[in-house]
């Protein structure tokens, strides 16, 4: 896949995170999908209807909200003079800002989908309908894994950069000991045979997991020793899914002990998963910062001036990223303050409040910008390749705490 494709990718992924956060008070959340076909007219048509139709709505403020909100589409459609080419995707919603009903405010959100858009959908709800967004998203790289030795097996998915566990398995066999001779024997005879009536049960149960699962694009099997080759060996998987075994990879533990191990091994199997680059990329910024500082930078001013400079090999951006750019004004004497703040620090002004250096009196937030994009634009302008770090894995979330979430790999160093 193209990387800026599947930048574009988790971006979008992020913004359907970001609106799926948002809840509202009653039904004052409105979606609305528009197929790249359609004409905007008539969309607008629809949205006159339901302008009218609302206000029918008993509650007062419900009533205001919704139309509020249907008009702040009706002028953005007026702007637009036909869908782009996968369509658009708005949200509008009426979006509280306190605890007491009534301080709402109304915000529009406009998605141009990864893919175009299918049908037609107006809905109002307490939260933003985003199932079709959703399903554009579904993850690409789909790995069955299975983590076995003689007594615990455990079976599960590699989903691009997550990890899911759908089952595990015990064999209940009897530990090896030595009594020697015949009822040894007869021992060692039941103790195979009860084996292999697990192995064919944990075959059984990922068959079904994983015919089940499509776009599957391989299977690994990990665990200590010989039970792999042991369990593919009792044809304990049918040969269609034997033929999607990519890769044996020995670790020290069967079940889940081992399937951290069977995940950070994987790229010797499949170099090109992104979780493996993504902890490659990760661990080379931090190795970067102890060994050679000159070759990384962090902080969003130092960043912002490295991209500038084109000096960017790879912007690492946490999908957590939380810096905003803050305005700071004093409503007393006027005072202006612009800072680059994380969401901590954010709220310990919201909480505590901060005096104003001229005349004492407290500071109020005026602005509040996400600089997750302006960082995404500036890497487009200046050639940098961007990777966003997943808040789900150790280092994705080292990096978020330690770097506030941005850093960058240079390619020459600064001076
Ligand atoms: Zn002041």
């Amino acid at each position: 896949m193209n990387n800026s494709k599947a930048e574009n990718e988790r971006l979008f992924k992020k913004r359907i995170k970001e609106l799926s956060k948002i809840k509202g008070w009653g039904t004052e959340l409105i979606s609305l999908y528009i197929p790249p076909e359609k004409n905007l007219a008539e969309v607008t048509n629809y949205l006159k209807r339901e302008y009218s139709q609302a206000s029918n709505i008993k509650d007062k403020i419900t009533n205001k909200n919704v139309r509020a909100c249907i008009k702040t589409i009706m002028q953005r459609l007026k702007t637009i003079n036909k869908p782009p080419k996968n369509g658009l995707a708005i949200f509008c919603g009426a979006i509280p800002t306190s605890n007491s009903r009534g301080t709402e405010k109304i915000e529009i959100f406009l998605i141009e989908p990864i893919m175009p858009i299918k049908a037609f959908i107006y809905r109002c709800g307490g939260s933003f309908f985003l199932e079709p967004l959703e399903k554009m998203v579904l993850p690409k790289e789909i790995y069955g894994f299975i983590v076995i030795d003689r007594e615990k097996a455990v079976i599960g998915l590699i989903k691009d950069v997550y990890v899911q566990l759908l089952g595990k398995y015990t064999s209940g066999a009897p530990g090896k000991h030595s009594k020697g001779g015949q009822s040894q024997q007869r021992f060692n005879r039941l103790r195979e045979k009860i084996i292999l009536e697990y192995f064919r049960r944990v075959g059984e149960h990922a068959t079904s997991f994983f015919r089940g699962t499509p776009n599957l694009k391989g299977i690994i099997i990990g665990g200590p020793g010989f039970a792999k080759q042991d369990f593919l060996r009792a044809d304990a998987l049918p040969s269609d899914l034997e033929n999607k075994v990519v890769g044996l990879i020995d670790i020290g533990y069967g079940g889940e002990e081992g399937v951290r191990e069977l995940v950070s091994k994987v790229g010797e199997v499949l170099s090109g998963l992104v979780i493996v680059k993504e902890k490659k990329l990760v661990q080379d910024f931090f190795k970067k910062v102890v060994e050679e500082p000159n070759l990384v930078t962090y902080g969003f001013n130092n960043v912002f001036e490295a991209l500038r400079r084109e000096a960017v090999a790879t912007l690492l951006l946490s999908e957590n990223l939380s810096l905003h750019r803050v305005k700071l004004t004093c409503r007393t004497c006027g005072y202006i303050d612009e800072k680059i703040l994380n969401g901590k620090e954010i709220n310990e002004i919201v909480t505590k409040g901060v005096p104003c250096p001229k005349c004492n009196s407290p500071l109020y937030i005026e602005e509040e910008k996400d600089l997750f994009e302006e960082l995404i634009e500036e890497a487009g302008k200046h050639n940098a390749e961007v990777f966003i770090v997943s808040a789900e894995t150790e280092e994705g979330k080292q990096f978020a705490s330690a770097f506030n979430g941005v850093g960058a790999l240079l390619k020459y160093p600064l001076t």
